[in-house]
Formats: structure tokens, sequence, C-alpha cells
């Protein structure tokens, strides 16, 4: 057996092409991980033995890699069960702190994911005012709606760095520059960016970043939050229990996926410019495929500010989940994996303007490390053949 990736295994194994919803864990990861399942097994917080060191030292490591990816301290780093805690922990936890002082307001854009806007609802619930913003046509924020946002009473704005249904790049840096000037702590969900795209907290003014380690190539159920010390973002933790983390996240940190995280981050950072072009190269071929053999298909979410590994396209007239369950060879979704058992169109993309129909038409087509240009060749083949087939039969035809 092989220990390469994916599209290795079985023979009828589909293609992967949905690494927004999970990435497969890098082999060096998992490699770095094993000793902290196994002999190097101590729990990190116990400083008495040489169990417990190795632990620490490993956990101390991965913090540093972390840290580094984002130019943060290491200290800046707290270890979380995933993005899902980080954004739960920043918002409501920001939120919170804030309250006291008099500051119950928080602002963000509408197609934040799930748990950011189920987030902002519990607060609403507890008192709290939201502005939930609208973004343009092509999926991005206006800074200007940000600062036109923001009153006297706002704790906290929070914005994605690059959205998880159709990965387009936030303006980041000016609605830092505007909570910055506003005085309104910034919150950045870069669960889909972090080594993806560069970046820089010495530079960002961001207060908060969540991070996720099995979007990044790293395992499941780990995940960072990122705390500005100068300023210092302030913010109450959601959990009580041993004060770890600061005392920001009670809780055993999970030695051996802190040490996942931290081979993720590190291997990111290496590879993020090759990956880059690799999978510009790879999106540029996939999207023009599909374009020339369906060409009334358009590409959701601006062409521009985007990440290349994604590629959200409507076939207008095609039930996306009908032509999914027509190419078996290939492993897509529609957009959100959180989302895609309930049947409402994506809210994400009605945010931008489509129709029901079109929404229910739109494809997710991520694109990762591992995906080679054959790959790329055969989904568009598997797609358009799909979407000729059943445009012909006339049989998915969605009703008006
Ligand atoms: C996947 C994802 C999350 C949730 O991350 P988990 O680590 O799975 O909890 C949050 N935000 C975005 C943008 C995501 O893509």
């Amino acid at each position: 057996m092989t220990d390469t990736a994916v599209h290795s295994a079985a023979e009828a194994a589909p293609i992967y092409l949905d690494y927004q919803a999970t990435t497969p864990v890098d082999p060096r990861v998992r490699e770095a991980m094993w000793p902290y399942f196994a002999a190097s097994f101590g729990n990190p917080h116990s400083v008495h033995h040489r169990y417990g060191r190795d632990a620490e030292a490993a956990v101390a490591q991965a913090r540093r890699d972390v840290a580094a990816l984002i130019q943060a301290e290491p200290r800046e780093v707290i270890f979380t069960s995933g993005a899902t805690e980080s954004n739960n922990t920043a918002i409501k936890g920001g939120a919170r702190f804030h309250a006291a002082r008099g500051k119950q307001h928080v602002v963000t854009p509408v197609t934040e994911h799930k748990c950011v806007l189920a987030s902002c609802q519990r607060l609403e619930q507890e008192g709290f005012a939201v502005t939930y913003l609208p973004v343009r046509a092509n999926g991005l924020v206006d800074p200007q709606a940000v600062a036109d946002a923001i009153r006297p009473d706002t704790a906290l704005v929070s914005v994605m760095a690059v959205n998880n249904e159709i990965g387009v790049i936030q303006p980041l840096a000016e609605i830092g520059a505007i909570c910055r000037e506003k005085g309104v702590m910034f919150h950045v969900d870069a669960a889909q960016a972090a080594g993806k795209i560069p970046i820089d907290t010495t530079e960002l003014p961001v207060d908060l970043m969540s991070i996720s380690g099995h979007k990044i190539y790293g395992p499941k159920g780990i995940g960072a939050l990122y705390v500005r010390r100068r300023p210092r973002a302030r913010l109450e933790p959601l959990m009580d229990g041993g004060g770890q983390e600061r005392g920001l996240r009670s809780g055993t940190v999970p030695a051996p996926l802190a040490v996942g995280l931290g081979a993720a981050c590190r291997i990111a950072g290496e590879v993020m410019a090759d990956e880059r072009a690799h999978l510009d190269a790879l999106y540029r071929r996939l999207r023009d495929g599909l374009m020339e053999r369906v060409p009334d298909a358009y590409v959701n979410g601006d062409e521009t500010a985007r990440i290349p590994g994604n590629l959200n396209i409507c076939i207008p007239g095609l039930d996306a989940e009908t032509l999914i369950e027509a190419v078996p060879g290939l492993a897509l979704s529609t957009a959100s994996a959180c989302s895609s058992a309930a049947v409402e169109p994506s809210y994400v993309l009605s945010a931008l303007g489509l129709s029901d129909a079109d929404a229910a038409a739109s494809l997710r087509i991520g694109l990762g490390r591992y995906t080679t240009a054959d790959e790329v060749d055969r989904a568009v083949a598997e797609i358009a053949g799909a979407a000729q087939r059943l445009r012909d039969s006339g049989a998915t035809r969605l009703q008006a």
C-alpha cells in the first residue's frame, strides 16, 4: 500500500474535488503526529516528569510554527478544537467582554460561515444588536459599508478572509484600518485563507483570527485563535476549567493534534508560493475547459480577488444535486458541507443576487495540494458530458 494521498488509493476512488470541506492530511503531518499518540503520550501540562515535558516542548514548537505562518508571537496563539470554536470564542467572548463596558453591537457580512452567523444570533438573544452587511454581486464586502455600520457602541467587526463557498478574498486591510481608526475589535475567520494567502499580523490590523487544522492538510479537531497582544485584544473565555491557554481555553491541549497543526502550518509556509502557482494553472484549466464546453456557464464570485483552489460555477437550468449524482467518479459538493443536507438554496449565492434556480444550479469545485492536471481534465470531461446528457434528456430542467 502506498502512503500518498487520496488519488493514488484504490483505482475506483473518486477524484477528490472538495478541498473547501476538508483537506487530506499531509503524510508529513501524519508522521509528525505519530510519536505523540504513542511513546510521547504525556500531558503537556504535567511539568514534573519527562513525559509531560516532552509533550510540552512539542506543543511549544507547534505554537511557534503556527505563529510563524502569520508573523505572530507564539504567546498570541491559543489552541482550540477548530475554527468553529475559535470563531465562537472570538465573537461571543469578545462581544461579552465589551458588553460590560457598554458596547453591545456587532457587525458581520451575511455571507459568513454558519458558525459566525449562529454566534451572532446567540448574541442577539442575549440583547446585542447585530448589523448583517450585504455584499456586492461579486461577493465582496464594501469597506465603506463597514465604516457606515460602525456605531459608538460597536464592540466587534467580524469578516472572513476567504469565503468557503465561492473563494473570494475580502478586503481585510481596508476593513481592518477602519476598525483600528474607530477603536473597534476586528476578528477574521481565516479558516480558508491561512496557509493559502500570505497573512502578516504585523501589517494587518486584525485583533483576533481563526484557523482550522483540517482546512490546511492538518488533522480535524484542532484549530487556533490568534489573540493580539499589542494593542491587547480582550475577550471572555467560553469555558471554565484549569485555565490553560492563558485562561482563554481551559482543557488539556491535545498534543498530537497541536503537533499536526504546527507541522501543517510549517509546510504551508514553505510551499505556499509554489502551491499557489500550481493551483493558478489548474484553476484556469478547469474554468476555461468548462466554459468552452458549457458556454452559458458562469463563475460565482469575483474573478480576481479569489483563491485559485475554488471554482463555484453555475450551469443554468441544471440541478447541481442531480449533476453530482451523474458524476460518481468525482467527489464534489454544492456548497458548504454543514448545510448541504438542507434543500434550501445557498444563502451565500442568494446574497450575491442569484435566483433560487441559479443557486441550485451552482457547483463548488475545490482543488488542492494533490490535484493533478489529469484529474482536472477528467473532471471537465465528466461534468461537461453529464451536463450535456442531462440537458439533452430534459430531465433536470428546473421549474421556473
Ligand atoms: C471549515 C470552516 C469553519 C469551521 O472550521 P472547523 O475547524 O471545521 O470547526 C469556519 N469557517 C470557515 C470559513 C470554514 O471554511
